[in-house]
């Protein structure tokens, strides 16, 4: 296909089924490109954008699935109004160069009753897995369908959701799903922010209070290698952010292969500092993974 200026260039695909996307890339694979996979649900923004660079670095093509998925809300939580500009996301897609975005239909992806479900054991004992039962089994069911339908090389996720990105990792390991799963950094507004879909539910008000999160997760990992112990460490911190008007959900020190709170830290094994407040009804996650 040749533009009106004679360049060359690929027409992006959209792709809503199961079995077109399945084919389309393994047709990618026969013709020798190398593919990632960017599992999203959507309403993309610069931290999507940079696990995109990565993926276009590390291979061929790249497949952004674009899907609220509805297994991993509970009851009450915000999944009926998780934005939804999809024209616009595609159109992002198409401008960072996107292969294939795969957008299925809840229909498409779940077929009635499910009779099987996932188990994530202590790896979601602490942190979200505590405050959302039943958010990471969602998650399971639907990067295993996704993994099992886009037979890509490389998936990329981002450290932002480091709870969900040990988890998936050890699924991919556990379950042996043949896929290189790669972690991609934190992307932040200039204040620290974490870039996140629900940041667009806050009021001016608490858009400036929610950098406050980042903040207590950085004085976290620079007392860590003071005297004090973990829990004297993110009770202060906690403290100072509830004073503030945050309503803290957790804050707490993990140990980065079990994800279970530590009651000392140790030279050179790696931790996570790891947070969810509430700034009214919009809750908030970050974390920073960090070694004394
Ligand atoms: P979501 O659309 O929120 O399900 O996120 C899709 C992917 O983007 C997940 O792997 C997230 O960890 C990642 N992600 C979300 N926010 C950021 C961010 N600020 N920086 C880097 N990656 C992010």
């Amino acid at each position: 296909m040749f533009t009106r200026t004679g360049l060359f260039f690929e027409i992006m695909k959209v792709i809503k089924t199961k079995r077109e996307i399945r084919q389309a890339v393994q047709k990618l694979r026969a013709d020798g490109r190398k593919t990632a996979l960017v599992p999203t649900m959507g309403a993309l923004h610069e931290g999507h954008v940079s696990l995109i660079k990565i993926a276009k670095e590390l291979t061929d093509d790249v497949i952004v699935s674009i899907f609220v998925n509805p297994t991993q809300f509970a009851p009450g939580e915000d999944f009926e109004k998780y934005p939804r500009p999809i024209e616009q996301d595609i159109e992002l897609c198409r401008n960072e160069g996107v292969s294939v975005v795969f957008t299925p239909s809840r229909e498409e992806m779940y077929r009635g009753t499910s009779y099987i479900s996932f188990d994530v054991k202590e790896l979601g004992s602490h942190l979200c897995g505590r405050s959302r039962p039943g958010h990471f089994n969602g998650v399971l069911q639907i990067v295993n369908k996704l993994f099992n339908n886009v037979p890509a090389d490389v998936a990329v996720f981002g450290q932002k959701d480091i709870q969900q990105f040990r988890i998936l990792e050890t699924m991919a390991d556990e379950f042996d799903h043949d896929i290189e799963i790669v972690m991609s950094e934190t992307i932040r507004a200039e204040d620290g922010l974490a870039l996140s879909s629900r940041n667009r539910y806050l009021s001016p008000e608490e858009r400036q209070k929610a950098p406050m999160l980042n903040e207590a997760l950085l004085s976290i990992t620079q007392k860590a290698a003071s005297d004090a112990t973990p829990t004297a460490i993110v009770t202060e911190q906690s403290q100072k952010l509830e004073s503030n008007g945050l309503k803290v959900d957790y804050l707490q020190i993990v140990d980065y292969n079990t994800l279970q709170p530590v009651q000392s830290l140790q030279n050179g094994k790696k931790y996570i500092a790891a947070g969810a407040i509430y700034l009214g009804n919009t809750r908030l996650i970050d974390n920073r993974i960090f070694q004394i």
